[in-house]
C-alpha cells in the first residue's frame, strides 16, 4: 500500500478562473457535475460535486446538474433522484438541471455537419477490427477501406443507422483525424454506434447513441461550461474534446481541466464492483452504512460539513496516489466532537451489584452533557443497586497495569462512586455472569472526594432505567491488497465487516430518532440507524472509534 500524506489544498483550477476572469476572457464562471445515473454517488464523486460548485459558488457563477444519460443500457431513474437527492445534502444547489439525452437532435445535426466538413464517415467494420487497426504507441493505425467514402454515401448511410436499418455493431460513425495520430485517442475515433435499446428519458426513438468523448464536449458547450473539469484519465481525450468542440462549429467553447481521481485505502471505489456487491446481496443496499457512498456514509452518520471540509482538505491535486481513510474519519471526528451528546452506552453488558446499595433506592447524578462544550449543559442519570458494566471492563486474573475492575480492586463509575469488586458470580460452565461490589458513600464525582485515588475510570448503566439498544460496529469491506485481485473480489469480503452487539443506553436516549448523534463515552461516535431504529428498539451505527494515531 502507498503511504500517504495529506494532500496539499492548492488549487491550479481556481488560478485558472481567476486568470480568465481577469483576463475577460470569462464572464461568468459555469461549471457542472456530470454523473452517469448507472449508480449510486460514492465519495470520489463528492470530490468533484465540491470543487465544481465551491469554485462557481466562489466567483459567483453557477453549476449545472447534468445527468450524462448517454448509454441507455446501464442507466435508471433510481439513479437519478437519488443523485439528486444526494448533491442537495451535501449542501449544493444546482442552477439547471439538465439530460444530456435532451441533446441528442442537437448532437445527431452537428454529427451529420462533420460529415458534411468530410471529418466523419461510416465505417462497416466491427469493433474488434477498429480496435486492433488502431495501432500502438509506436506503430499507427491502419486506415479503414470505408476511410474515404463520399460525404453523400456516408450521409445516407448515417440516416439509414438513425432509422434502425442495421443491427448493433453492423455499423460506426468515425470521426475523421489522423490515423498516425502520437495521440491513440486521435486515430478516428468511434462517435456513433448502432444500439437497438430503450431509452429511460428517450424511449425507443433512437437506434444509435453518441460515444461519450463525442457527446461529453458537446454537453458541455450547448450549456455554456466554462470550465470542465474532470478526473486524470481524460487529459489524453483533451485534444478530441477541442477538436469536437471547434469542428461542430459550437458557438461557445469550454475548456477541460483534470484533476486525480480520489481513491481511499480500503475502500472499493468503482460504482460497478459497488453494484455487484449490491447485486450480490453482500451489504444491505446502496446505502449499507460500509459503503463508500454518499447514501451510505449519510446511513453510517456522516454529516455534510465532514465530508466536504474533508473534500476541500483533498484540493485538486494531480497526483496520483490514495488518500489514507483515517483522513475522513478526522473530520466527522473534528465535526462532532463539540456538538454531540456525550452519553453512556454498555454495549455488551455484565450486571453488577452493589451489595451495600439500599434496595430500591434510586438517586438522580450530574453528568456532564460534553465535557470539551460546557455551553452543552448537563443532565441528570439514575444510579441504583443493580447497573450494567462492559464485559471487557472486568477480568477475574488480569494481566499487570490492567486498571478496570478485578477481585479486590477498586475504580470510579464514571459520574458516580468508586466501587470495589467483592465477588465474582459464575454459571455451570464457569462463565462470569454477575459481580457483586460495594460502592463507597463517601467518593460521590463532583464533591471533590480526595481520600483516596483509583487508577481506572469505567462507564455504566442503571439497570433498572436501562433503555436496550443494537451497536452496529464496522470493519472495511474489503481490505487493501486483497482488493487488485479482481476476479475473485467478492470471495475476499471481510467476514467481520459486521458485528452486532445487544446493550443499554441511558434512559434519556429514548427519544433518539433517526439521524441523531451521540458520543458514547470511550466507544466512539454513533448514529441512530435512520432505517431500522424505532422507539422501542434502538438501533446504534458506530461511525467512528474516538482515538486515531492519524494526524492533518
Ligand atoms: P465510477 O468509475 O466509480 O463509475 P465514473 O467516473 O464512471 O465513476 P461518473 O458518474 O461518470 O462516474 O462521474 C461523474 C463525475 O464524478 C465525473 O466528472 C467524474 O470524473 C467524477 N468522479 C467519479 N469518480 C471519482 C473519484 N473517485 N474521484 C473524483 N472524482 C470522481
Ligand atoms: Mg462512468
Amino acid at each position: 500500500m502507498e503511504e500517504t500524506k495529506s494532500p496539499s489544498s492548492s488549487n491550479y483550477i481556481r488560478n485558472i478562473v481567476i486568470d480568465d476572469l481577469a483576463a475577460g476572457r470569462v464572464k461568468e464562471v459555469v461549471t457542472r457535475f456530470p454523473p452517469e445515473p448507472n449508480g449510486y454517488l460514492h465519495i470520489g464523486h463528492a470530490k468533484s460535486i465540491c470543487l465544481n460548485f465551491e469554485l462557481a459558488d466562489e466567483f459567483k457563477g453557477r453549476t449545472h446538474l447534468r445527468f450524462d444519460d448517454t448509454n441507455p443500457v446501464k442507466e435508471d431513474v433510481e439513479f437519478v433522484e437519488s443523485i439528486k437527492r444526494d448533491v442537495q445534502w451535501l449542501g449544493f444547489e444546482w442552477e439547471g438541471l439538465f439530460f444530456a439525452s435532451d441533446y441528442f437532435d442537437e448532437m445527431y445535426e452537428r454529427a451529420v455537419l462533420l460529415i458534411r466538413k468530410g471529418l466523419a464517415y461510416v465505417d462497416d467494420q466491427n469493433a474488434d477490427r477498429i480496435r486492433e487497426t488502431r495501432g500502438t504507441l509506436t506503430e499507427p493505425g491502419v486506415p479503414s477501406p470505408w476511410r474515404n467514402r463520399s460525404a453523400e454515401e456516408n450521409l445516407d448511410l448515417f440516416a439509414r443507422m438513425k432509422a434502425g436499418e442495421f443491427k448493433d455493431g453492423e455499423k460506426v460513425l468515425r470521426a475523421k483525424i489522423d490515423m498516425a495520430s502520437p495521440n491513440i485517442n486521435m486515430r478516428d475515433p468511434v462517435i456513433y454506434r448502432i444500439l437497438h435499446a430503450h431509452h429511460h428519458n428517450t424511449g425507443d426513438k433512437w437506434r444509435i447513441y453518441p460515444m461519450y468523448a463525442f457527446a461529453h464536449p458537446l454537453e458541455d458547450a450547448i450549456e455554456g461550461v466554462t470550465h470542465s473539469i474532470c478526473t486524470l484519465e481524460f487529459e489524453d481525450q483533451r485534444p478530441f474534446y477541442d477538436w469536437v468542440v471547434r469542428e461542430c462549429e459550437m458557438p461557445s467553447v469550454p475548456r477541460q481541466y483534470e484533476f486525480a481521481r480520489l481513491n481511499l485505502t480500503n475502500t472499493v471505489m468503482s460504482k460497478r464492483k459497488l453494484k455487484q456487491l449490491v447485486e450480490e446481496g453482500a451489504v444491505d443496499g446502496w446505502d449499507d452504512p460500509r459503503m463508500p457512498t454518499i447514501s451510505g456514509l449519510r446511513r453510517k452518520g456522516y454529516t455534510p460539513e465532514a465530508i466536504r471540509s474533508f473534500c476541500r482538505e483533498l484540493g485538486v491535486n494531480k497526483g496520483y496516489g490514495v488518500v489514507d481513510e483515517r483522513m475522513l474519519e478526522h473530520f466527522i471526528r473534528e465535526d462532532l466532537k463539540l456538538k454531540a451528546l456525550r452519553t453512556m452506552a454498555v454495549i455488551d453488558p455484565l450486571k453488577v451489584v452493589i451489595t451495600n446499595y439500599p434496595e430500591g433506592q434510586t438517586e438522580w447524578l450530574e453528568a456532564e452533557n460534553n465535557s470539551e462544550n460546557p455551553e452543552m449543559g448537563s443532565r441528570q442519570i439514575p444510579f441504583s443497586r443493580e447497573i450494567y458494566i462492559e464485559r471487557d471492563d472486568f477480568m477475574e486474573n488480569p494481566p499487570a497495569k490492567y486498571f478496570r475492575l478485578f477481585p479486590g480492586n477498586e475504580v470510579r463509575l464514571k459520574n458516580a462512586y468508586f466501587v470495589k469488586c467483592e465477588e465474582v458470580v459464575k454459571d455451570a460452565d464457569g462463565n462470569v455472569t454477575e459481580i457483586r461490589c460495594t460502592y463507597d458513600p463517601e467518593t460521590k464525582s463532583g464533591t471533590g472526594f480526595t481520600g483516596r485515588k483509583v487508577k481506572g475510570t469505567i462507564h455504566w448503566v442503571d439497570a433498572a432505567h436501562a433503555v436496550p439498544a443494537e451497536f452496529r460496529l464496522y470493519e472495511p469491506l474489503i481490505s487493501d491488497g486483497e482488493e487488485n485481485e479482481e476476479a475473485s473480489f467478492l470471495e475476499k469480503l471481510n467476514p467481520n465487516s459486521l458485528t452486532v452487539l445487544r446493550g443499554f443506553v441511558e434512559p434519556g436516549m429514548k427519544a433518539a430518532a433517526g439521524g441523531d448523534k451521540f458520543q458514547f463515552f470511550r466507544h466512539g461516535y454513533f448514529n441512530v440507524d435512520p432505517k431500522d431504529s424505532a422507539p422501542d428498539r434502538l438501533v446504534f451505527n458506530r461511525i467512528v472509534s474516538l482515538k486515531s494515531s492519524f494526524q492533518l
